[in-house]
């Protein structure tokens, strides 16, 4: 990661205002918080820091959810970057070693092209059997020895290529990372931003169906004020791992936010969606809940989940715009249940 300052009197500032920020908006000084609040404290990041002053300026809360999704889109993604940059530091080394055996084998062909021209321009129609035998054991000792030079190129290649296997594994490993969802193993929401582009572009191409189920957990707050944080996260596990139970091998789950998950449905009609989608709710509610630590019976919880269906022209806010409209209704109207866009139901007016 980048080093921000070596001052200590600076780095002191620093820390203080983002404890201070902290403190004043209720956030937990855990270090994935803390990390962003520091960045934002050091005015160093500039994309963080405009997001979080114009949140500010709107009045819209910077809480620890939000905290939580600056981490992810902010310095997870700064880590990435950092981990790509090394790795392409260390593709760099190797091309050059590469490049060095190459033009070094390069050399030993022209050598031994050098030697056997000078060994032939020493012959003539008049030279004895013995000027030739010394021609031909000069190329054979030329060709004996660009073998052997050959052959260890051929291992030193044969190592680069193991060694730039493991860096593209790392590469491949730290892109993963960046895009899952630490707590759920799901989709995160930059990986959630970029499918969803993916699958509308696709439907929008090929004219296919796609869609979105936007699903939230019911009275999650009180849940989490009776049972804890800590047990709280263990039911957001069970959902992603219900979520991923219900949904088909194509479709994406993923976390879209603090309780509030997504799943991307390609070429799938709202009929096939709404009965997928009420298989994974039934399937939340049938969880008995039991806190691991005591085996203690927590009851059940029960979650809500809005789809919406592509239409030609709509772009990933219209989309998430109209799934949350249905989640926000299966809400109003008694939670536990889906509602889609085809459902007969009277949308509930949105309290302003
Ligand atoms: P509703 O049925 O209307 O959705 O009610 P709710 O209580 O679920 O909704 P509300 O938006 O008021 O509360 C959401 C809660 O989700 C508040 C917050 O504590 C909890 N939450 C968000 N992210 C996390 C998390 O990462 N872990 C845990 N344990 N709780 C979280
Ligand atoms: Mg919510
Ligand atoms: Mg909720």
């Amino acid at each position: 990661m980048s080093t921000f300052t070596d001052d200590l009197t600076v780095a002191n500032e620093w820390s203080m205002k983002a404890l201070a920020l902290m403190t004043h908006n209720k956030i937990v000084p855990v270090p994935a918080n803390y990390e962003v609040w520091f960045r934002y404290a050091s005015g160093q990041a500039v994309d963080l820091t405009e997001e979080i002053d114009r949140r500010l300026r709107e009045g819209k809360p910077v809480d620890a959810e939000v905290t939580s999704e600056l981490h992810q889109r902010y310095v997870s993604q700064t880590a990435l970057a950092d981990a790509a940059m090394e790795t392409g530091d260390k593709l760099g080394t190797e091309i050059d070693k590469i490049l060095k055996l190459v033009q070094s084998a390069a050399g030993d062909n022209s050598a031994l092209g050098s030697s056997v021209r000078a060994a032939s321009e020493g012959l003539t129609n008049k030279s004895s059997p013995t000027d030739v035998r010394r021609v031909v054991e000069a190329i054979m000792s030329a060709s004996v020895e660009m073998e052997s030079r050959s052959k260890a190129l051929e291992l030193r290649l044969t190592e680069t290529k193991s060694e730039l296997s493991a860096l593209q594994t790392n590469l491949s490993k730290a892109r993963n990372e960046a895009r899952t969802d630490g707590l759920t193993g799901v989709n995160n929401r930059k990986a959630f931003d970029e499918l969803l582009a993916q699958e509308i572009a696709h439907a929008g191409a090929e004219g296919t169906q796609l869609c979105l189920i936007m699903g939230d957990i019911d009275h999650f707050k009180a849940f989490n004020d009776t049972w804890g944080h800590r047990t709280g996260d263990q039911v957001l596990r069970l959902v992603a791992s219900c979520l991923k139970g219900g949904a088909r091998e194509v479709d994406h789950v993923a976390r879209y936010g603090g309780e509030e998950f997504a799943v991307i449905m390609p070429g799938i009609s709202t009929e096939r969606a709404e009965k997928l989608a009420n298989s994974i709710r039934e399937a939340v509610q049938a969880r008995e809940l039991v806190k691991r630590s005591t085996g203690e019976t927590l009851g059940r919880v029960t979650m809500s989940l809005g789809i919406s269906h592509f239409r030609a022209g709509d772009n990933a806010g219209s989309l998430i715009e109209r799934a949350d409209g249905c989640l926000y209704t299966a809400k109003r109207s008694g939670r536990n249940r889906v509602i889609s866009e085809d459902s007969k139901v009277a949308p509930v007016a949105k309290a302003s």
